[in-house]
């Protein structure tokens, strides 16, 4: 019998509670909640003790709230006012005095809420608390990421088949977005990108009527999800004809910085340190000014999670971090390419979780 992770992590949770001298922790970040839980509804509010878990959530969710959670939380339904709830069962969790909240994700509407009906009660703001412990993955949260970037990359290859010169950017993506649901995608963690010819260069480019036309180089940024997990995955390609020197150029480049850091990236070295794996690469062919942004960010539950591996992060990644490595060299008018795959920072090294197909792909 394999124990239950929430458990684990309910554990972990209530362990930083004590080293930060609070007595429970008010919970209303979706993902922490399902995270601690399992509930993966969009409303709820949790209050997790040194001793007991508490879940309040509205009558649409009854059912499905004590199937996904009823084994590691004490589920309250309320039809009127969930909050009030929260306040009353808040007080049968024993002998609170200080209580902790999310000062990151509460809204000031439900922080007024404190004043009014949480007066027992002293609130203390804490930051990231739940999700520093999201950054370091269990065996069973990088098997979902790797499914999602499976998925991911078999939506690619087939999706590519079909795309050709003359298609909008947004025909791209429907056809992307549609076979990754096809394959079992349960969302689209973020807005799809296809970014065609100069409108590449914008790193966060939405997808547009743009008609891609031959020659140009084709970005799609694109994520799948599969357990509540996220893939996000990055490939640029040329379409309707064999690239030119200088793409090919500015192509290899990237890759190649790519392929360092995916093979270099390690538990303990700093956000910074990662990052620089890709960036002394590109800069030391004179595009560092075109590599306007970080090289990765944590993936989970969120498509943005901690760590991140940017210049501004001294803090050493931990073991067990699921990241996505992606450097990208833009040129205004021109166009941009980023790569960009999942890597897992295992204790003995970097595993990739996606294809890490790296060559230079000409839709001919
Ligand atoms: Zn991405
Ligand atoms: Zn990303």
């Amino acid at each position: 019998m394999i124990a239950d992770p929430r458990r684990a992590r309910q554990e972990a949770v209530a362990a930083a509670l004590a080293a930060e001298e609070l007595e429970g922790l008010l919970v209303t970040s979706r993902a922490n909640i399902r995270y601690l839980t399992g509930f993966s509804g969009s409303a709820a509010i949790v209050a997790v003790t040194r001793g007991d878990v508490l879940l309040v959530t509205d009558f649409r969710y009854d059912e499905q709230a004590r199937a996904e959670a009823g084994a590691v939380a004490r589920i309250e339904v309320e039809s009127t006012s969930v909050w009030d709830r929260f306040f009353q069962a808040l007080a049968t969790l024993g002998p609170l005095t200080v209580v902790g909240y999310e000062a990151h994700v509460l809204s000031v509407e439900d922080a007024e809420r404190f004043v009014q009906a949480g007066k027992p009660w002293r609130w203390k703001p804490t930051k990231h608390l739940v999700e520093r412990l999201r950054a370091a993955k269990d065996a069973g949260e990088v098997a979902a990421i790797r499914s999602a970037a499976e998925l991911a990359g078999e939506g690619l290859r087939r999706t590519l088949t079909q795309v050709r010169a003359g298609l909008t950017e947004l025909e791209v993506a429907g056809i992307l977005e549609g076979t990754l649901r096809r394959l079992g995608s349960e969302g689209h963690p973020f807005p799809t990108i296809v970014a065609s010819g100069p409108r590449s260069a914008l790193p966060h480019a939405r997808s547009s009527r743009r008609v891609v036309a031959a020659g140009e180089w084709l970005l799609l940024d694109f994520g799948a999800q599969v357990d509540g997990y996220c893939a996000d995955i990055t490939r640029t390609v040329v379409v309707g004809a064999r690239a030119t020197e200088r793409q090919r150029a500015v192509y290899e480049l990237v890759a190649e910085a790519q392929r360092r850091a995916r093979a270099c990236v390690r538990a303990g070295m700093s956000g910074r340190d990662a990052d620089a794996l890709a960036r002394d690469v590109i800069e030391a062919r004179g595009f560092g000014e075109a590599f306007g942004h970080s090289l990765g960010h944590g993936l989970g539950l969120e498509v943005h999670e901690a760590p991140r591996l940017s210049k501004t992060n001294a803090d050493p990644l931990p073991v067990g971090a699921v990241v996505t490595i992606e450097p990208g060299v833009y040129v205004a008018g021109q166009g941009g390419v980023r790569i960009e795959d999942d890597v897992h920072v295992s204790a003995a090294g970097p595993v990739l979780l996606s294809d890490g197909r790296t060559e230079l792909l000409e839709l001919v």
